[in-house]
C-alpha cells in the first residue's frame, strides 16, 4: 500500500546534482514536514543538509528516512522557490546550491551547530553575536586634569556625544586604542562591553523628511509607475536620466505608495557602502522598518536581519545584488537603482544576474520593477526601444544645472610629465577658483609594471597571466587577482642591471604627483588601498563632502552613485584602460562610464569641467559620451553589435574550463567542443560555437584557463544545448568546468 501524502517528501540538496530526492518522514515528525523547512537526511554515507521542496508519493520504491527536521518555520515560501527554481533552471546551477546560495550564511553556522550538538564559543541561539566595546565620559570627570592631543579630542567628544562604539571612534579620530587606555587610566573614560546590534547605518540620528513637489518629468514618471502599481501587475518600467534629474526621488514616491497599499519595496544597489547618502534618505523619508543589508555585516548580523524581514518587520529592503533573494512579503515594487553595473553579476559559484532576477521576481510576485540608470545595458535600451520596458524619461537635472562641458585630450605620444601636464593646468585653474578635483584612474597601486631596459625582462605574476603593479607605500610588486607579493628588486631578477624602469601610471603615483605640484592642495585618494577598513569609504566621502579636500583620486569606486556638488573639474586618465579590454562590452562600458563621470562634475552651483585623456579621440564612445548623445551612441553600437552578432541580437552562454596542467587543460577544451558541435548536429539551428579558446586571462591562481563561447539565436535553443550538455557531459578530473549564462565578461 502506498503511503499517504505527507510520508515521502521531495528534497534538493547543496550538492553538484541536477536531481532532487525523496525521503519518508517518520511518524512523529509527520506533522511538521512542510515545504521550505530544511532536514538532515542520509546520502550515501553522509548525512546532509537538504531543503524540502514538496511532498510525494514513494512509487514503490525504496526511499530512506530522514534524521532530522530542523528549524521551526519554514525558511522559504512557495513564491520563493519558485525563483529558485526559475534560477536553477536558467543558469544551469542545482537547486539545492540555489537555495543555498539564496539563504543567509548564517543559518547554516545553526545548522552545523545543530548537527555535531557542539556549539562554537560566541553562538547563541543559533547566531553569532558580536561585543563591542562602548566608551562615555566618566561621570565627575570634569575635575580632572585635562588631557591633551588627541586624548582632549576623544573626550571633548565623548562628553558631547555620550557613548559611542570604538567603530565610530576610529572613524572619527583614527587609530585611537592608546589615548583611549590613557583615559582610562585616568578614569576620565569608563568602557564597557556590550552585545551589539552593529548597523553603520543606523547609528546616526535622522532629520525626518517630506516628498518634494515633483517637475513635470518626474511627475509623468511617477503617474505611470502609479497606474502600474494600481493595476497591482507586473510591469518593468526604465527611468531614464542623468545623475540629479530625479530619479531617487521618484523611487521614494513610489514607494510610499507601495507602503500605503501595505506592499514591501526591495531596492537593489550595485555597492552598498558606497551609497550611504541614498540610504539616509530612505530612512528619512519612511517611519515604517528599513532593513539594510551590506557586506559590512558579519553572518550572524546577516541572519538576524534577514529574520527581522522574514517576520514582517521591514517594509522596505535597502542592499546589493544577493537581496535579490529577501524574504519579502507582498512585493509591491523592485528598484534596480544602476541598473547597468556588472556588480549585479555574481561572478562566481552560483552565476547569476541580480539585475535580471529581478524582472523575474517582480514577474512572479506581479510587482513593478524600476530599471534606473542614465546609461543603460545596450541591451535594456533595446528591449525598452521594442516595447518590453515602458520608458520613463527624465530629461533635466532637478537644478536646470546643464551637464558640463567635456573635452577630449589627445594624449598620443605622450608619457610622463607631458602626459600629465594638461589635466595638471586645469587643477591649478580650478585651485585658482577654489573648485573641487576629481581624478579619475581606473588602476590602482603606483605603476602596472616594471620592465629591464637591458633584457626586456617584465615582472609577472608566478600564478596568474599578468604583470605585478608596484606599490610604493608598501615598496612591493603585488598581483591584483591572487595577492602573490614579492619587495621591490633593486636590480633586473633577468639579468642583474641597474636599468629597470616602471610603466604604467596607477592611481598612487598621481596622488604623489599632485602632491608634489600641489603641496599645499589637500590630496586624498580612494581606491581599494585606502579604503580597506570599515567605514573607509564614508570617511573619504565626508571630507570631500566637507570640502576639505581639494583633489580626489580614485578608481572605479569614485564613478558610482555619490553627489559630489562642489566638484568642477573632472579629469579621466588613460580611459582606454577600460576600452582595450578584448571584449564585446568595452565600448558601451566605457560610453558608461565617461557619462557617469561627466554627471559628477558641476552638480552644485558652479558649471564644471570634464577634460579625458585618450590615445583614440575618434572612438565613437567617447565622441558620444561627450557630445551627450546617448541616442547616437546606443543607434551605433546596436549596429555593432547587430553586424557581429552579439546581444540584444543573439544569446551567449560560456564555458570556462580551468586545470593546473596546461596541455590537460587544453585537451579538455578540445572534447568539451567536440560533444558541443555533436550535440548541436543532433539538435539542428545555427548556435555558432566559437573556440576553445585561452581565456582573456589565461591563468588565474595557478589554473590555467580555456573557453568555449556560444551564440545562438534564440534562447531557448541555446538553452536546450547546455541541459544536454549538462546531462550527457563530464569533465575529466582535476578539471573544472563552469556555464555562465549571459556573461558581462568575455
Ligand atoms: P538622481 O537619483 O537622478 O541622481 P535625485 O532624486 O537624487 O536624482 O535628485 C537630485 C537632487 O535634487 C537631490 O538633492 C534631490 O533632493 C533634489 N530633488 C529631486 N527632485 C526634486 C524636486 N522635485 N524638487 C526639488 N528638488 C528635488
Ligand atoms: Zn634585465
Ligand atoms: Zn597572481
Amino acid at each position: 500500500m502506498k503511503d499517504s501524502h505527507s510520508n515521502i517528501i521531495e528534497v534538493a540538496v547543496p550538492l553538484p546534482l541536477d536531481t532532487t530526492f525523496h525521503y519518508r518522514v517518520p511518524p512523529e515528525l509527520r506533522g511538521a514536514a512542510a515545504p521550505g523547512r530544511r532536514v538532515l537526511v542520509p546520502f550515501g554515507r553522509r548525512t546532509v543538509t537538504g531543503y524540502i521542496l514538496g511532498f510525494g508519493t514513494d512509487e514503490g520504491r525504496e526511499l530512506r528516512t530522514i534524521v532530522d527536521l530542523l528549524d521551526e518555520a519554514p525558511l522559504f515560501t512557495l513564491r520563493e522557490l519558485e525563483l529558485y527554481r526559475w534560477a536553477a533552471s536558467y543558469y544551469l546551477h542545482p537547486l539545492g546550491e540555489v537555495i543555498k546560495a539564496a539563504l543567509p550564511a548564517g543559518i547554516n553556522i545553526q545548522s552545523r551547530r545543530g548537527s555535531t550538538g557542539h556549539s562554537g564559543g560566541e553562538l547563541t541561539g543559533g547566531r553569532s553575536v558580536r561585543t563591542e566595546t562602548v566608551y562615555r565620559a566618566a561621570a565627575g570627570a570634569m575635575e580632572r586634569p585635562a588631557p591633551r592631543g588627541k586624548g582632549a579630542q576623544l573626550l571633548a567628544h565623548l562628553r558631547q556625544a555620550g557613548e559611542t562604539t570604538t567603530a565610530t571612534l576610529r572613524e572619527l579620530f583614527g587609530d585611537c586604542a592608546s589615548p583611549l587606555r590613557r583615559l582610562r587610566e585616568l578614569d576620565l573614560v569608563e568602557s564597557e562591553a556590550r552585545e551589539v546590534y552593529r548597523d553603520p547605518f543606523r547609528e546616526e540620528a535622522v532629520e525626518p523628511d517630506s516628498p518634494l513637489p515633483l517637475n513635470a518629468g518626474q511627475a509623468a514618471a511617477l503617474g505611470q509607475i502609479a497606474s502600474a502599481l494600481d493595476a497591482g501587475r507586473f510591469a518593468p518600467f526604465l527611468l531614464l536620466g542623468v545623475t540629479g534629474s530625479g530619479k531617487t526621488e521618484v523611487y521614494l514616491q513610489a514607494i510610499a505608495r507601495v507602503v500605503a497599499q501595505g506592499q514591501t519595496a526591495l531596492v537593489l544597489v550595485p555597492e552598498i557602502a558606497l551609497t550611504p547618502q541614498l540610504v539616509n534618505r530612505f530612512r528619512r523619508r519612511f517611519q515604517c522598518g528599513i532593513a539594510v543589508l551590506h557586506s559590512g555585516l558579519s553572518d550572524g548580523e546577516r541572519y538576524d536581519e534577514w529574520r527581522r524581514i522574514r517576520r514582517g518587520e521591514a517594509t522596505i529592503v535597502i542592499g546589493a545584488r544577493s537581496a535579490i533573494f529577501a524574504p519579502l512579503e507582498r512585493l509591491g515594487m523592485i528598484v534596480v537603482d544602476e541598473e547597468h553595473e556588472s556588480s549585479y553579476k555574481q561572478g562566481e559559484g552560483f552565476r547569476y544576474n541580480a539585475r535580471d532576477l529581478a524582472l523575474v521576481r517582480g514577474k512572479i510576485a506581479g510587482a513593478s520593477v524600476i530599471l534606473g540608470t542614465a546609461t543603460p545595458q545596450v541591451t535594456t535600451w533595446h528591449a525598452a526601444a521594442s516595447g518590453k520596458l515602458t520608458l520613463l524619461e527624465l530629461p533635466e537635472r532637478v537644478n536646470g544645472m546643464p551637464l558640463p562641458p567635456a573635452e577630449l585630450l589627445d594624449a598620443r605620444g605622450q608619457r610622463g610629465e607631458t602626459l600629465l601636464s594638461p589635466l595638471a593646468a586645469a587643477v591649478a585653474d580650478n585651485l585658482d577658483r577654489s573648485g573641487q578635483t576629481l581624478l579619475f584612474l581606473n588602476r590602482r597601486g603606483f605603476a602596472t609594471w616594471l620592465t629591464c631596459e637591458e633584457c626586456g625582462h617584465v615582472l609577472r605574476c608566478p600564478n596568474c597571466a599578468v604583470t605585478l603593479t608596484y606599490h610604493q607605500r608598501k615598496n612591493r610588486h603585488i598581483c591584483h587577482y591572487c595577492d602573490y607579493a614579492i619587495p621591490a628588486p633593486s636590480v633586473c631578477p633577468g639579468c642583474g642591471s641597474g636599468q629597470v624602469t616602471l610603466l604604467g601610471l596607477g592611481t598612487e603615483q598621481v596622488e604623489m604627483r599632485m602632491r608634489e605640484r600641489f603641496p599645499e592642495a589637500r590630496v586624498e585618494r580612494m581606491d581599494r588601498d585606502t579604503t580597506a577598513g570599515k567605514g573607509g569609504h564614508a570617511r573619504i566621502l565626508r571630507r570631500v563632502a566637507e570640502r576639505k579636500t581639494d583633489i580626489l583620486i580614485g578608481t572605479q569606486m569614485v564613478a558610482k552613485g555619490h553627489d559630489f556638488p562642489g566638484i568642477t573639474l573632472v579629469g579621466i586618465l588613460s580611459v582606454e584602460s577600460s576600452l582595450n579590454i578584448p571584449d564585446y562590452r568595452s565600448g558601451e562600458r566605457t560610453f558608461q562610464l565617461v557619462t557617469q563621470l561627466i554627471g559628477r562634475a558641476g552638480r552644485g552651483e558652479n558649471p564644471g569641467r570634464v577634460l579625458i585623456q585618450t590615445l583614440t579621440p575618434e572612438h565613437y564612445a567617447l565622441t558620444h559620451a561627450v557630445a551627450g548623445d546617448i541616442e547616437g551612441f546606443y543607434a551605433t553600437e546596436l549596429a555593432f553589435r547587430r553586424d557581429a552578432g552579439y546581444p540584444p541580437f543573439t544569446y551567449l552562454a560560456v564555458f570556462y574550463l580551468t586545470g593546473t596542467s596546461p596541455s590537460a587543460t587544453e585537451a579538455e577544451s578540445d572534447r568539451l567542443a567536440a560533444h558541443l558541435r555533436d550535440l548541436r548536429a543532433e539538435q539542428g539551428g545555427r548556435i555558432e560555437i566559437l573556440g576553445p579558446v585561452a581565456a582573456p586571462l589565461a591563468k588565474l591562481r595557478g589554473r590555467f584557463r580555456w573557453q568555449i563561447l556560444l551564440k545562438a539565436p534564440n534562447r531557448s535553443a541555446l538553452h536546450r544545448l547546455l541541459l544536454r550538455n549538462q546531462r550527457t557531459y563530464a569533465p575529466s578530473s582535476g578539471i573544472r568546468l563552469h556555464v555562465d549564462v549571459d556573461p558581462v565578461d568575455l
